[in-house]
């Protein structure tokens, strides 16, 4: 049996969306600009899209751009706002510290153009006060960018409260939902907000596409220069048959979510449980609470993440340090060291995130198998240490 428990990295396409993809790449090659009936035939397949993206977040169709994924989204939401911005001269820019990459190295390479940008902290169950945000706002503040779920402990931020702060001190309002998309119910009115990232492979959708909703009337400067696809707010030929594919998994997740949400907040919760209960030395990393129904990170003390990883891949089962990133290259987590924790638990913590596919048969394989891995790997580190220290290595 082999088991993924990596939904936060990425998820498998849901046979709907690929034959909804191979159709279109099959059967409509044509170039939504065009003026002839197969551009026509491509544009209203984007026309769909665009009303099921629009209808996942609660928006308008026309404030939809289609982007190249998260990444991208991410980008020009905060570089085209902030190029907006410019003739205002506000030049304060405000994010959190437990950010994607995708934001935080937007803000280093803004700040390295002049910009000024603030980190907001974060608790030791990963949220961010909005009391911290009305010390720092400023009339100077341009954007303030906060994700509404981490991606590696799946809390959500109070968006609605820090959205309803900086539209206070006029600023707009950017979230990364990258992970929350499709995973919970949520409208773009509830949550206040004027920009939002959401990312197709997350929820079941191809990888290399994603949208950004912007509403309508926020100023937005294009951050590619080209033709004048998406109403001027992002250049180059649509990419149709993702672009479908996103809107067919927008519509499966706005179907599921209801039932969905909750059988995999069972699973998760009983895995977690499971855990705590089996395995010595276990703690949950983030709010229990307020959180996504599909992830649980946990700390398992005296093994360290990356053999953790690796053991349970040989026994099939897939799973995550943290960040797709970060896992590849041996780095602590920036989110569990924003958190406040000690080295030695920023390194010793796993990310499960669950989806779809996944079925209470596959969380008690787990919960079977990870005792004795876990076993096994505090056993070998304890003779490590001791031939360590014993050929005088350590101190
Ligand atoms: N933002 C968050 C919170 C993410 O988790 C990710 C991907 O892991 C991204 C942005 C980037 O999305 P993409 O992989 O579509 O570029």
């Amino acid at each position: 049996m082999r088991i993924y428990f990596d939904h936060n990295a990425t998820t498998p396409v849901a046979p709907s969306v690929v034959e909804a993809v191979s159709r279109i790449m099959r059967d409509q090659f044509g170039n939504a600009s065009s003026i002839h009936s197969f551009g026509q035939t491509a544009k209203a397949a984007l026309d769909d899209a665009r009303a099921a993206v629009a209808e996942l977040v609660g928006g308008q169709p026309s404030e939809i751009v289609f982007t190249s994924g998260g990444t991208e989204s991410d980008n020009l939401a905060i570089r085209g706002v902030a190029e907006a911005s410019l003739p205002s001269r506000r030049k304060h820019l405000v994010t959190s510290s437990i950010e994607h990459e995708a934001v935080l190295n937007t803000f280093i390479a803004l700040t390295k153009r002049g910009w000024r940008t603030t980190l907001l902290s974060v608790d030791q169950s990963g949220i961010v006060d909005p009391e911290e945000l009305k010390n720092v706002i400023t009339s100077d503040t341009v954007l303030v960018s906060i994700m509404q779920a981490n991606n590696e402990i799946g809390t959500l931020q109070p968006v609605r409260e820090l959205a309803a702060i900086s539209h206070q001190h006029g600023a707009l309002f950017h979230t990364d939902a990258v992970q929350a998309a499709g995973k919970i119910a949520m409208t773009v009115h509830d949550l206040g907000v004027d920009l939002l990232s959401l990312s197709a492979h997350k929820f079941n959708g191809p990888k290399g596409v994603g949208a950004l909703w912007n509403r309508r009337g926020s100023r937005l400067i294009s951050t590619m220069t080209g033709g004048r696809q998406e109403r001027n707010r992002r250049a180059g030929t649509e990419n149709v048959a993702g672009i479908v594919g996103l809107g067919t998994a927008a519509r499966l997740a706005a179907a599921k979510i209801a039932t969905d949400a909750p059988r995999l907040a069972a699973l998760r919760d009983k895995l977690e449980r499971g855990i705590l209960a089996r395995v010595s030395g276990t703690l949950v990393n983030g709010d229990r609470t307020t959180r996504v129904p599909n992830t649980t990170n946990i700390s398992f003390d005296r093994v360290e993440a990356e053999s953790l990883l690796i053991a349970l891949d040989l026994e099939g089962v897939a799973v995550s340090t943290g960040s797709a990133c970060s896992s590849g290259a041996l780095e602590p987590s920036h989110v569990l060291r924003a958190m406040g924790f000690s080295s030695h638990r920023t390194q010793n913590s796993i990310r499960f995130s669950l989806g779809l596919g996944n079925t209470e048969t596959e969380v008690d394989r787990v919960l079977d198998v990870l005792p004795h891995v876990i076993e096994k790997l505090r056993r070998l580190s304890h003779v490590g240490t001791r031939a360590h220290t014993e050929s005088g290595t350590v101190t």
